[in-house]
């Protein structure tokens, strides 16, 4: 089995029940939980490997302006499966493209949208480690 670190981003918290519904629905344990209001030195940090694109400090507000929930997903492919689920980072295209994943429902445009999921094993040890320090490897 995996882990993968899973976010409902500032914009997405009214749907946190929704989220979750799926999350059940498609096999996943929760195996930790935690709403926080990250900080801006926190959110560069999180999302350092884009710290030189110039939508960099749009992000930092987005993502500091209002608490975050993040989840530990387990299962079998929770990485990549869980990436499915959420589509495309343009929330204005998966609208189109992919209509049942979670950025169509609750998703805005390619900033503004709503969730995020690790894109590799090795992100997703650096993040879950980043939120959940005693949680050490996936
Ligand atoms: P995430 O890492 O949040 O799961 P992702 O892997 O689909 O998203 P990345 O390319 O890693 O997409 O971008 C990280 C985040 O930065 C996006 O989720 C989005 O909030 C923001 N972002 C990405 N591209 C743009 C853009 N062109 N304009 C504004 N914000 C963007």
């Amino acid at each position: 089995k995996e882990s993968t670190l899973a976010m409902i981003k500032p914009d997405g918290l009214n749907y946190t029940d929704d989220v979750k519904r799926i999350v059940n629905d498609f096999g996943f344990s929760i195996l930790r939980e935690l709403t926080v209001q990250l900080d801006e030195d926190e959110v560069k940090v999180f999302y350092s490997e884009h710290s030189k694109r110039s939508f960099f400090p749009n992000l930092v507000k987005y993502m500091t302006s209002g608490p975050v929930f993040v989840m530990v997903l387990e299962k079998v492919n929770a990485v990549s499966d869980w990436r499915d689920l959420i589509g495309p980072t343009d929330a204005r295209k998966a609208k189109i493209t992919h209509p049942h994943s979670i950025r169509a429902m609750c998703g805005l445009d390619s900033e503004r949208n709503c969730v995020h999921g690790s894109d590799s094993l090795q992100s997703a040890t650096r993040e879950i480690s980043f939120f959940f320090r005693r949680i050490v490897s996936t």
